[in-house]
């Protein structure tokens, strides 16, 4: 690879105008793709160009693969203590270089800068470090009888894919990334096309935290061009996927072909419940976060607000003031609530998806256009914060998943109609409900059918717990001891006593 470059030829400058290439990390060098062709690396806020994306395809992946494969036997050798160690070092550069990850994130996705330095990449450190301890304190069962121990060995799988989506870029790239890791794996990460700026970041500071070369590698580009090569690749043992339902289907009917291990982390529909016993204050702050947080683009957002009736008047009155309040703005200043949609292509999808409510008879509450931001941001993609009621549960804006900043409200009577409303989607990743009344909480978390429930919170995590949700939402969990579990192959001995 004569056309290797080094860590030096990323952007080095920490002014937030600096332009980037986003290359690939492959054997332990930073290059661009081989066949030398380039994405444009966009800026949402503004709609300008940040700089360029190294466009892969299938013989970068190759390229990847075999670099991974050569690097898997020393790393899986290599004891828990010392994995863990190396996932620490990765963890203190990333928080060395929060400022610069922060703004490359903002600047990349569209988000405001201080939400990025304040959840995105602490998080992403977070992750490297829960699973450095993870990877010391993941134990297998024993099973005895009188006659016979059983005892599982969980080996690691070699080469696995991780492939992420473009909403919470460097911090769902991690969670996937640290515990194939941790368990041994080596990995081929593919982040998406539209978010490429801090893979490319972390891809530097692998090399300079002394990851051995091809134990993470990364290929930037397309998910047809990149990312089906790479689920296709006969040495990738396993595919951890998030993003959208569309394309987590596709991964699946390729997987069963090739017998590949699959987690589908994808869309979501999400119930925000509030029962007419609610702390009022408590539900509509934590709904309208989870409503409008990162621009509603989360998939664990709550975008079908139900509203027990006889507070419904005051709950939307108090809802509709807040999210007034939301200050949509240039995702550089400090009192921006609400940033740019993440793509030209998600805010056309996102009034799409306002024009059909307008057609399905919506009442628009608040919002429902196009953001106009004078200045640095007057070609940016934004949108006001909305609130839209008048919608049955089968309309399609209570049924497809929009990922922008848009909530429903819907009335419900008692609680099988709530359930009833909250289950009436092929969705199912989370939920959150309302309530002072303990036994009506436990009653409507056991009949939701979602992954994950919060009661009088929203997105309050523990990376220990089961993430992941059911029906269209996804196949398997992430987190804590689930990943440990999807990144190994157990191995059952029996010992005849
Ligand atoms: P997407 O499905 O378009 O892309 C996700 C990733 O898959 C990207 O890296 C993309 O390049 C890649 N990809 C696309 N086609 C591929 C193919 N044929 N083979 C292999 N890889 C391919 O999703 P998106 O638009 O980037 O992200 C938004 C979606 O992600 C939303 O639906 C959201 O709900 C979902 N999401 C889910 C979770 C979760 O944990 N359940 C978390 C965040 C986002």
């Amino acid at each position: 690879m004569s056309d290797a470059q080094g860590p030096r030829d990323l952007p080095s400058d920490s002014s937030p105008d600096a332009p980037g290439l986003a290359l690939n990390l492959i054997g332990g060098r930073l290059v661009p793709a081989l066949g030398g062709e380039w994405l444009p690396g966009e800026e949402p806020a503004t709609g300008g160009l940040w700089g360029r994306v190294a466009s892969s395809d299938a013989r970068d992946v190759k390229a990847a693969v075999a670099a991974a494969a050569e690097a898997a036997p020393l790393w899986a050798a290599l004891p828990a203590a010392g994995r863990g160690r190396h996932l620490r070092s990765l963890a203190r550069l990333l928080e060395r270089d929060l400022d610069l990850l922060a703004a490359d994130e903002s600047r990349d996705s569209g988000k405001p800068v201080h939400v990025a330095r304040a959840a995105d990449i602490p998080r992403a450190v977070q992750n490297f470090d829960f699973f450095a301890d993870a990877a010391t304190q993941f134990a297998s069962e024993s099973h005895a009888t009188p006659d016979s121990l059983n005892y599982t060995l969980r080996a690691p799988l070699g080469v696995v894919a991780c492939i992420s989506p473009w909403n919470l870029p460097l911090y769902l790239l991690t969670w996937k990334i640290a515990p194939a890791l941790a368990a041994g794996n080596t990995v081929v990460a593919k982040p998406s096309e539209i978010t490429s700026l801090t893979a490319a970041r972390l891809g530097a500071l692998a090399i300079e935290a002394g990851l051995p070369p091809g134990v993470l590698n990364l290929i930037m580009g397309t998910g047809p061009r990149a990312g089906g090569p790479l689920c296709a690749h006969p040495l990738v043992k396993a595919i951890s996927f998030t993003g959208s339902t569309r394309v987590g289907g596709e991964i699946a009917l390729g997987a069963a072909r090739t017998f590949k291990k699959v987690s589908l982390e994808m869309g979501g529909k999400n119930a925000t419940v509030v029962c007419a016993d609610a702390d009022l204050d408590l539900a509509v702050s934590e709904a309208v976060r989870a409503a409008f947080s990162n621009q509603g683009q989360i998939c664990l957002c709550g975008s079908r607000i139900l509203v027990e009736r006889p507070i419904a008047a005051a709950f939307k009155a108090r809802l509709v003031a807040r999210a007034r309040a939301l200050r949509v703005g240039d995702p550089r200043e400090a009192a921006t609530d609400q940033g740019a949609l993440t793509s030209k292509a998600h805010l056309e999808k996102v009034l799409g998806c306002l024009q059909t409510a307008r057609e399905e008879g919506g009442r628009f509450l608040l919002g429902g256009d196009r953001a106009l931001v004078a200045g640095r941001c007057a070609g940016g993609y934004f949108v006001y914060p909305t609130v839209i009621e008048s919608l049955g549960p089968d309309t399609r804006t209570n049924q497809e998943e929009i990922f922008g900043p848009v909530v429903t409200v819907q009335e419900f009577d008692g609680d099988a109609q709530a359930l009833a409303l909250a289950n009436a989607t092929r969705y199912g990743l989370s939920a959150s409900l309302f309530t002072r009344d303990l036994q009506r909480a436990h009653r409507l978390a056991a009949g939701l059918r979602a992954g994950l429930v919060w009661i009088n919170c929203w997105m309050v995590r523990d990376l220990r717990v089961p993430f992941g949700g059911v029906g269209e939402s996804g196949v398997g969990r992430e987190g804590g001891l689930e990943a440990m579990r999807f990144f190994t192959e157990p191995k059952n001995v029996t010992v005849k006593l």
